[in-house]
């Protein structure tokens, strides 16, 4: 599972002496394969140029970070594409990606934004695997799916008839109605399969409780996966968004490589429709407001509930270390006086608007197109 402790931790550090570092450490890459790698060239440089910005009293908090980091890199052994380090004086978290992230450095308050990008999921989503005798359970998110368990066709559902199996296949006063041996076998196999499939369904309502899972995948050989469905009740039919074939001694890369990317593509939709029902209300300005200073605004008056921000969102913005004000241009808190710092602008919004009770929305891909040529951010309203 994705580190949500560890992110939290991150999120809810406020000291500004912080250094942000993320590298596409892709070991699939020649450029990142030998013994000096492009990251640490690359970050060798960045850390050197940034060297030269630092304030005098800051210099102690940055030495120590910056030589921290760079001895972590440099002994560092990538085992995915994508690597985020957070370096401060009480903080050190090391975040493992799967894509490659644009390297970027920050020195500050934690850049989270990006991140969040691959932490900030919709959903929570089950997926389990089923064929006639067994089935696997699953959990997770676009990025990440960790087995949770397996349940097996057990002597009990094969041998012992059900009131279900009575009625559906003799006859009411519990007379074998065919004389047909073969549709009797028939018949009871199906009431052992529906049995097991019954077993199913009751254990993933467990798990959706259990791990707060509220879309599920579904996958096995069709005709298991029909009966499977015929056994839910309709509002767990209703939270099944995907079908897969699979075997169920499919393999780890097998399952990510099916079940990942129909969750990424689940969760790309909702928000493809975000960003379509923020633009067309935004078109008449009905309870909702577009572009960085009207979304300022409405954030820091507690009238957002839910903003949408472009992925790429980049520059700087004012941020009161006392009062938490954000300004686009200040260099004193027109709240209560004090002298503003410059914070990175997507997080320091972020941050403001999870202060003020508002949800948030990284946007990439396709959607973020859409928002970028529209002010890069926006927010539905309260009221
Ligand atoms: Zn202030």
């Amino acid at each position: 599972m994705m580190e949500t402790v560890a992110l939290r931790s991150v999120l809810d550090y406020h000291d500004a002496n912080v250094l942000s570092v993320y590298l596409d450490v892709n070991p699939a890459k020649p450029a990142n394969q030998g013994g000096r790698r492009a990251y640490q060239i690359w970050l060798a440089d960045q850390l050197k140029n940034l060297a030269d910005s630092i304030v005098n009293g800051e210099k102690r908090f940055w030495r120590d970070q910056a030589a921290r980091l760079q001895e972590f890199v440099d002994s560092f052994r990538p085992s995915s594409k994508g690597v985020v380090i957070f370096s401060g004086a009480g903080l050190w978290q090391v975040f493992e990606m799967p894509e490659a992230p644009r390297n970027r450095i920050w020195w500050g308050q934690p850049l989270t934004v990006p991140l969040r990008r691959y932490l900030a999921r919709r959903h929570r989503y089950g997926l389990v695997i089923a064929d006639q005798e067994k089935a696997r359970f699953f959990a997770g998110d676009p990025y990440v799916i960790e087995e949770l368990s397996t349940a097996e066709l057990n002597n009990r559902m094969a041998e012992e008839p059900s009131r279900h199996e009575t009625t559906s296949f003799r006859g009411g006063g519990g007379v074998v109605a065919s004389g047909d041996r073969d549709d009797d076998l028939q018949g009871r196999a199906q009431a052992v399969q529906r049995r097991f499939m019954d077993s199913v369904v009751q254990q993933m309502a467990q798990l959706a409780t259990e791990y707060d899972i509220q879309r599920w995948t579904i996958a096995g050989q069709t005709e298991n996966r029909a009966i499977l469905k015929d056994e839910m009740p309709p509002a767990l039919r209703d939270a099944v968004i995907s079908e897969r074939t699979l075997p169920s001694t499919a393999g780890k890369g097998e399952i990510q490589e099916k079940v990942l990317s129909a969750w990424q593509v689940f969760e790309l939709q909702e928000r493809t429709v975000l960003v379509d029902k923020l633009l067309q209300q935004g078109e008449t300005g009905f309870q909702v407001v577009m572009g960085l200073e009207k979304t300022l605004e409405a954030i820091q008056e507690g009238r957002s509930s839910l903003v949408l921000i472009d992925y790429d969102l980049d520059g700087e913005v004012w941020v009161c270390p006392q009062c938490g004000w954000v300004a686009l241009a200040a260099q004193e808190c027109p709240v209560c006086g004090k002298e503003m710092r410059l914070v990175h602008l997507a997080t320091a919004i972020e941050r403001r608007a999870r202060e003020m009770g508002s949800e948030v929305e990284i946007i990439n891909g396709e959607p973020a197109r859409k928002l970028k040529i529209n002010g890069e951010i926006g927010a539905f309203l309260r009221f």
